[in-house]
This record gives structure tokens, C-alpha cells and sequence, in this order.
């Protein structure tokens, strides 16, 4: 805990790469095991703590598909989404754009339109009674190919789904090129859906370059690796791309060796945009406040320039003109008030 921490906990924040089934806490995961007991995942809070220890990346991947298990029926869905966004209101995150990966469920046999109906269902409910405002950001699970990119480009354009703005690609990189999502690229932002794919999380900046020219990136989920190539660097900082950062997330996957050497303070030396994120929070111990506070020594902000970070991710946000000034100017006037006591 640093002493900006009471200062971040009541900020206003937007948050732009974190992940749905990456969020469900221990207590939505409990929630979610007492709905099907006969799961192996425990429904006891401590039981569960110790469930959430991971012992190392295998072990994680492990925990993380056994969450994916209890996603069965759309209430499942449903609860997943709205406790998510439950969670987000007690950090006062007041917008997100939530990474959904619709083919996980759809292929354990949830029908598309009641996917998206849960979804949208817990999506007007947050809003209305949480203040939570979510977007949704479909992604390919690339680890599972063109089949996926398929079904994903598929329910993206042919369901109508109100929150949906974005476009992504998550999984693993090593192995999976990003160039041949290209046509499904292609067709979601013909369709109007802005491209967020991940990249340079855990391979160099070639995937980077690749999000870029092919899958014509708006912002790069991690790009991590940017800061192996001055060249990127200075592109990403001229045509203002920005970098969703995860940093607790980067150390848990060994993207980065440790907090200290993370490139978020090259990154924003060269000028580029940069926002912070929280990935898949609870899986990493970590959630938005934290990750804030994080950014704050690493870059060694104070009250003013933590405020400046959550005015980026407003402001790079997919949100209409009207909500982003209207969130930005209730940044402002927090931190005044804050700086007047
Ligand atoms: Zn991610």
C-alpha cells in the first residue's frame, strides 16, 4: 500500500484490456461451483484462496480452464458478467471494455444469441444499477485457430449485439502468426468494429509490426516488446496508437523478469500513449486500484499524473464523445477536490 492509495481507490477509471472469464474472483467463482456441485472447483472462500496459489504457469492454465468449465448455461453467463462489473463499481472503475471470447461458450454448446443476451442483459443492468458502464470487445482465441476466427467474426457480425465495439485476438503468440487473421480483421472492421488484437506480450516486435499492417491495430493489447525496436516506438508514438499495459500480469506470465525492469517508463519516454490495465486480475492476485499504484511508483506519478493516466484510457476508450467528456471532466473534478483538502 503507498500513500496515493486512498487517492486511486476513489478515481474514477476507465479500464480497456481485462478479460471475462479472467476476472471472475474467488467470490463469483464460488457463486458459480455452488450452481454445479458435481464440478471439482471448491465453494468454500478459503478452500478457494488456496485454490487461486498457483504454483506455476501450468498450474495456472489448469485453474483458469476449470473456471471455464463452470461456465455452462447462459445464466452462468449472466452472473459472470454482472458480478464482474459489481467488482469493477467498489474500485470505481466507471467504464470497461471487457475482453469476452464468445467461442469458449459457444463451443461448449451455449447458443450464440443466448450468449449475447446474457451478456447484454447484465451489460444494461450494471449500468442501471451499478454506474458501471461495460463495452465488449469479442475475441479469437488464437490458440484454437481458424475455426475460432471463423465462429468469432460470425457471431460478431451476423448477431446484433449493442455493447459490442471491438474487434481481438488473445491466446498464445509463439506459434501463432498474426497475419493469417487477417480476413476476419478485415471483415469486422468493415463491419465498424475498431481492431485490439494482442501483441508483443511474449514475442518481439515483429508481432507488433504484423497487428499493425495486417490486422490494422488500433491499440496493441501488452506490446511489451516495443521497446526492442526504436523504430516502432517512434511509430506507435507519431500515429498515437496506444499500448494497453498490464504490468502485475507481465510479471505473473514472465513476459518481464520483474516489476522494476518494465518497459512501461521507455515506453512513455518515447511519447507513447500508454494505459494501465489489469488483464485477468484476480488470477494474478492483482486488480485495477493495485495496478495503478503500481504505475504510480514506476513511473513515478503523483495525484496529477494518476489522473492524467485514467484521462488516457477515457480518452484512447471507444466510448462516445459525450461519455469520455463526461467521465473526464468527473476525473477532474475528483482530483481538484482531492488537492484542495
Ligand atoms: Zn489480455
Amino acid at each position: 500500500m503507498t500513500d496515493l492509495q486512498p487517492f486511486v481507490a476513489g478515481l474514477p477509471k476507465a479500464e480497456l484490456h481485462v478479460h471475462h472469464v479472467g476476472s471472475a474472483s474467488p467470490r463469483i467463482v464460488s457463486a458459480l461451483a455452488s450452481r454445479h456441485p458435481d464440478s471439482a472447483v471448491p465453494t468454500d472462500p478459503e478452500a478457494l484462496a488456496d485454490y487461486f496459489t498457483f504454483r506455476d504457469f501450468a498450474h495456472f492454465v489448469e485453474v483458469y480452464l476449470s473456471v471455464v468449465d463452470l461456465i455452462r448455461d447462459p445464466q452462468d453467463v449472466r452472473l459472470l458478467t454482472y458480478e464482474i462489473a459489481r467488482d469493477m463499481a467498489r474500485q470505481n472503475i466507471r467504464y470497461a471494455e471487457l475482453t469476452v471470447t464468445p467461442f469458449s461458450s459457444t463451443s461448449r454448446g451455449i447458443p450464440d444469441a443466448a450468449f449475447i443476451e446474457a451478456i447484454e442483459d447484465a451489460r444494461t443492468a450494471a449500468e442501471a444499477e451499478l454506474g458501471v458502464v461495460l463495452r465488449w470487445c469479442f475475441d479469437i482465441p488464437g490458440e484454437a485457430g481458424l475455426r475460432a476466427a471463423e465462429e468469432t467474426a460470425r457471431i460478431a457480425l451476423r448477431q446484433r449485439c449493442e455493447g459490442l465495439v471491438s474487434f481481438g485476438l488473445g491466446g498464445p503468440e509463439k506459434g501463432v502468426a498474426r497475419p493469417q487473421f487477417k480476413p476476419y480483421f478485415d471483415q469486422a472492421i468493415e463491419a465498424g468494429l475498431h481492431s485490439v488484437p494482442h501483441a508483443g506480450e511474449t514475442t518481439g516486435p515483429q508481432t507488433i509490426w504484423d497487428a499493425l499492417n495486417e490486422l490494422r491495430a488500433e491499440r496493441i493489447g501488452h506490446g511489451t516488446s516495443a521497446t526492442q525496436d526504436p523504430r516502432l516506438l517512434d511509430h506507435l508514438a507519431e500515429h498515437r496508437i496506444p499500448l494497453e499495459v498490464c504490468p502485475t500480469s507481465n510479471i505473473a506470465t514472465r513476459a518481464v523478469a520483474d516489476l522494476d525492469r518494465h518497459p512501461v517508463r521507455e515506453m512513455v519516454a518515447a511519447g507513447v500513449i500508454v494505459t494501465i490495465n489489469s488483464d485477468d486480475p484476480p488470477m494474478f492476485g492483482t486488480d485495477l486500484n493495485t495496478e495503478y499504484e503500481v504505475a504510480a511508483r514506476l513511473l513515478e506519478l503523483d495525484e496529477r499524473g494518476l489522473a492524467d493516466l485514467a484521462k488516457n484510457a477515457v480518452d484512447v476508450s471507444f466510448l462516445d464523445p459525450a461519455g469520455k467528456a463526461k467521465l473526464a471532466a468527473e476525473i477532474d473534478a475528483y482530483t481538484a477536490d482531492w488537492l484542495r483538502r
